[in-house]
């Protein structure tokens, strides 16, 4: 096991605003343009710019033919001072050092703009989920959970679901976790409700976008409904992003998967894309749509543009193609910082993942409340909430833009940075 301590600052200004910055360069980049605007001391941006507690493991599984496969594994914790740390475990092959680095400042950043009382941080594993088995995926979770046990806890460090891990996975956390530790429900949200998992905590991210989606569309003169929306990744928040824009009375034209796209400026079926891609592994050919790329979905005819799979999608190279008018960032980190300047200068709306996305981690809050508690709350309590939570980050995101001048990114940056170190400040950490 190693660990490292105060890592090295990412200079941000070692790059020019390319698309060859790397996920932490991309998201430093944010951060300390930020800090510029807030006049940030320079002791406080180092403390804001890079990771608390880094600790990366080996992790040897066996596989069901009998081969010992060493996997990498990372928990980072960015900041606390808002609260225990918060963030989801990614099993992905580009889930390196860097990436999630990158993905626990984000955290930080948004559950300080949504204000839930947690600080930031991520896990990873480099794997290919995809082609592993159950039995596989189990063995690796419970010896990453047994070598992270000593840095989470319920009052240190809470993980939760990403790409590539689910409520099952959460159980297994949950478990490994007791074996050593007793009952312990709050170590992990995003579990099965069986289990003490939160009602609305599996469609709560996808349910944020649409509710941050609407809010945006309204203050921009935008009308949500009949609005025609594409939306890339037809996972977990894609999926429930589509049904709930649809829902709202929005037509979804065109989604997407790592197999391809499919898109019917009509509106697609949405009932029928999910038997298709149940039983052909793909949204791609589907015979209700025209097939298209993955890169094609983001340049489609629509309104509303939802990237909802990986990041660094919509780059220098594509962003004056884009179409829509607003696009909203469910997944985390979709557009460089060089598309997101031809964005802006083209007059392009792009609602921040930092806001965007926040409904997961919101009802991952509740989740934890309630296990502390021992009280399960109604569905209709978590969305109420999930609702009025969304609505006030979303209000004052727009309203800081339009006293400030900013873009809703630079906003929803500024008011969380403000937040974090004002919090460091008053513990006298710093
Ligand atoms: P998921 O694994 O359920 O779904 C990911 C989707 O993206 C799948 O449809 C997959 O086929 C597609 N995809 C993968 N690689 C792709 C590629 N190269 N090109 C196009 N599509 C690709 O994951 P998810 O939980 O829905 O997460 C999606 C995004 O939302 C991630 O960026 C994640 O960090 C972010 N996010 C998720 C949550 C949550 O609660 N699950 C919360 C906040 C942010």
């Amino acid at each position: 096991m190693t660990e490292h301590l105060a890592p090295t600052v990412a200079s941000p200004t070692r790059h020019e605003v390319g698309d060859d910055m790397t996920p932490f360069e991309a998201a430093s980049y944010f951060f300390q343009r930020s800090a510029d605007r807030l006049g940030l001391r320079d002791d406080m941006r180092e403390v804001l710019g890079t990771s608390y507690r880094e600790l990366g493991v080996q992790i040897p599984v066996r596989m069901d033919d009998g081969r010992v496969v060493v996997f990498r594994g990372y928990r980072i914790q960015h900041n606390g001072a808002r609260g225990p740390y918060k963030g989801g475990i990614r099993y992905h092959e580009s889930a390196d050092l860097d990436e999630v680095r990158a993905l626990a400042a984000l955290m930080t950043w948004k559950n300080a703009l949504i204000d839930v009382p947690f600080g930031g941080a991520k896990g990873g594993v480099q794997c290919e989920p995809g082609i592993m088995s159950t039995d596989e995926l189990q063995r690796l979770t419970r010896r990453f959970t047994s070598m992270i046990s000593y840095i989470i806890g319920v009052n240190r460090d809470i993980p939760a679901p990403d790409m590539g891990t689910n409520a099952q996975t959460m159980a297994w956390m949950m478990d490994a976790f007791g074996q050593r530790h007793g009952y312990t429900p709050g170590i992990v949200t995003g579990k099965p409700v069986e289990l003490g998992g939160s009602p609305g905590r599996e469609e709560a991210t996808g349910r944020g976008v649409i509710i941050a989606a609407q809010e945006a569309a309204k203050r921009l003169g935008m009308r949500f409904k009949g609005a025609r929306v594409a939306v890339q990744g037809f996972g977990n928040v894609g999926y429930w992003a589509s049904i709930l824009a649809e829902e709202a009375g929005a037509t979804v034209v065109a989604v997407s998967d790592v197999g391809g796209a499919t898109h019917n400026p009509q509106g697609l079926d949405l009932e029928a894309v999910v038997k298709h891609q149940r039983e052909a592994v793909s949204v791609s050919r589907y015979p209700g749509g025209e097939e298209m790329s993955n890169e094609d979905l983001l340049e489609v005819d629509c309104d509303i543009l939802i990237p909802a799979a990986i990041d660094g999608v919509i780059h220098s190279r594509n962003a004056d193609r884009v179409k829509a008018s607003l696009v909203v960032e469910a997944a985390n980190a979709p557009t460089t910082p060089a598309a997101d300047r031809i964005l802006t200068e083209r007059g392009v709306k792009v609602v921040p993942d930092i806001l965007a996305n926040s409904g997961g981690v919101t009802v991952s809050y509740f989740e934890w409340v309630q296990n502390i508690q021992q009280f399960r709350w109604e569905l209709d309590q978590v969305n109420f909430e999930l609702k009025k939570r969304m609505r006030r980050a979303t209000e004052q995101v727009f309203a800081r833009a339009e006293a400030d001048e900013t873009t809703l990114r630079e906003a929803a940056f500024d008011i969380a940075v403000q937040r974090v170190a004002r919090a460091d400040e008053l513990r006298g950490y710093i």
